[in-house]
């Protein structure tokens, strides 16, 4: 069965096979698999093959957009009209949006099918999906180990073939982490890039939107559709967005890459670091330029983005008050009861933790000492990257410091965990695009590598991912069981 968008998109233009077979061979897959893997929280197979009957219908008049008939899973919290959004959370378990996502919008006029709504970490919080109100979704090369999270639903369909393409979001690392632990190909584009109109908010200066696929070129398709303009989320960037597809087989020759030292030290699994190493020579074939740099703040990320996105989440999770929309606690007997319990009852552990470290770090007295230090801090760690790119064309290190762990390994220990994004969260910080690819395999789980950007660079990150897949196999390699 075809697994790239590309080679779908090809089979349905040249008639091989229609939107509607294509759509049922992924609907029974996500049957027959989803029990043991728990990758969606909801599937939609009604919407699915009315949307491919309309996408045939299309192809038949020649009326062929970017994704036409092609099936895609949306992980859920982006908002889908009429179909719930749960946000992997029991406070909006009977939550149906009355509107679309500025990207699921733009998915639907390029003629995709929506296939159903992906499992992920409470609110987006979280590196192993074992946040979830839905239960912990298994890592399809080791059903005992986390896909990675929050957007662990949206790697691991990818991984087991249940979709061609899926949609993530990365606060602090969401989809470059899952897609590292999953074997499978994400980018989390610039901060702007891609709107986050009816994308429910975790932590607003850092959420940013991906797509994941099988490949580099499989992801240029999915963002070009997403990316763009949207007056009604303000900090979107009016930048126009280039012909990914088309910039992806430019040579590498004489790229300059650069290798920051604080990616490479202590922390780092030495097999895994083996693994970077080999891609790294193989880059090197292509006509890449390595050269080491030195990011001196990157050590203050963590601390620093969990002050922020704490402080943000805080804010953003007040509208979940039990009155306008989600869960309401039953019988209440004034108002401060109604919230009390509803969002009690609501909202799971580390949400509470989260919101209660938020709310503190923004409390007056101490706004001083913690939010406003992390925001200098930050600028502090935006400020390396950018002296770094004076020298250097791309930076390349580990997605992740090590590959997928066993399921319950980490849930006692928030700081074990929060380690997990130690090389992805500063991008998010200094809002920085970012992709990671698979390059190889420790102890039977695939190995993630990044590559970061300068701003609005990812047709550069696209390109140069690309070139390297042109030359490897590790991301069309697939878990036997589902093969
Ligand atoms: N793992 C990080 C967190 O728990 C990042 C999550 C994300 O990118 N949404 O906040």
């Amino acid at each position: 069965m075809a697994r790239s968008i590309t080679e779908i998109r090809d089979g349905l233009t040249q008639g091989k096979y229609s939107s509607v077979e294509i759509t049922q061979d992924y609907l029974d897959r996500i049957e027959q698999h989803n029990p043991a893997l728990n990758c969606f929280i909801s599937v939609t197979p009604e919407i699915a093959l009315q949307q491919a009957g309309e996408a045939d219908r299309a192809i038949a008049d020649g009326n062929i957009q970017a994704l036409t008939g092609v099936p895609l899973a949306h992980k859920d919290l982006f908002c889908t009209d009429g179909v719930r959004t749960s946000c992997g959370s029991r406070i909006l378990d009977n939550f149906v949006a009355p509107y679309d996502a500025t990207v699921i919008e733009n998915f639907k006029k390029a003629g995709a099918v929506m296939l159903g709504k992906t499992n992920m970490d409470e609110f987006a919080m979280g590196s192993s999906n074992e946040n979830s109100y839905y239960g912990n979704v298994a890592n399809p090369w080791d059903l005992n180990r986390v896909p990675g999270g929050s957007s662990g639903g949206s790697a691991a369909v990818i991984a087991a073939g249940l979709a061609p393409g899926s949609t993530g979001t990365d606060t602090g690392g969401s989809i470059r982490q899952p897609a590292a632990l999953c074997g499978v190909t994400g980018i989390k584009p610039t901060y702007g890039r891609v709107s986050r109109y009816g994308m429910v908010a975790f932590a607003s200066s850092l959420d940013q939107a991906g797509p994941f696929a099988q490949s580099a070129e499989d992801c240029a398709l999915l963002l070009q559709t997403m990316a763009g303009f949207d007056r009604r989320d303000s900090t979107s960037a009016e930048e126009s967005v280039p012909d990914f597809s088309a910039d992806l087989n430019h040579p590498i020759e004489g790229l300059k890459i650069g290798l920051p030292k604080e990616y490479f030290g202590d922390g780092l699994d030495s097999q895994l670091a083996a693994t970077i190493e080999a891609a790294i020579t193989e880059l090197r074939k292509l006509g890449a330029e390595f050269c080491d740099i030195s990011l001196p703040n990157a050590n203050l990320s963590i601390p620093v983005y969990y002050v922020i996105a704490m402080a943000e989440c805080s804010s953003n999770l007040s509208r979940f008050d039990g009155v306008r929309f989600g869960h309401r606690c039953d019988n209440p007997r004034d108002l401060e009861d109604l919230y009390k319990r509803s969002r009690g009852e609501g909202f799971g552990d580390e949400v509470k933790r989260r919101i209660m470290i938020g709310t503190y770090a923004l409390s007056a007295g101490y706004y001083d000492a913690y939010y406003l230090k992390a925001q200098q801090l930050r600028r502090m760690i935006k400020d390396d990257y950018q002296k770094a790119f004076t020298e250097v064309d791309l930076i390349l290190g580990p997605t992740t410091p090590e590959v997928a762990f066993a399921i319950g390994a980490k849930t006692d220990d928030p700081v074990s965990m929060y380690l997990q994004d130690i090389y992805t969260i500063s991008l998010n910080l200094a809002g920085l695009p970012g992709i990671s690819l698979p390059v190889g395999f420790v102890d039977s789980m695939p190995v993630g590598m990044q590559l970061i950007g300068n701003y609005f660079d990812e047709a550069r990150l696209l390109n140069t991912a690309h070139c390297y897949q042109q030359v490897s196999d590790w991301h069309l390699q697939r878990p036997q069981a589902f093969a």
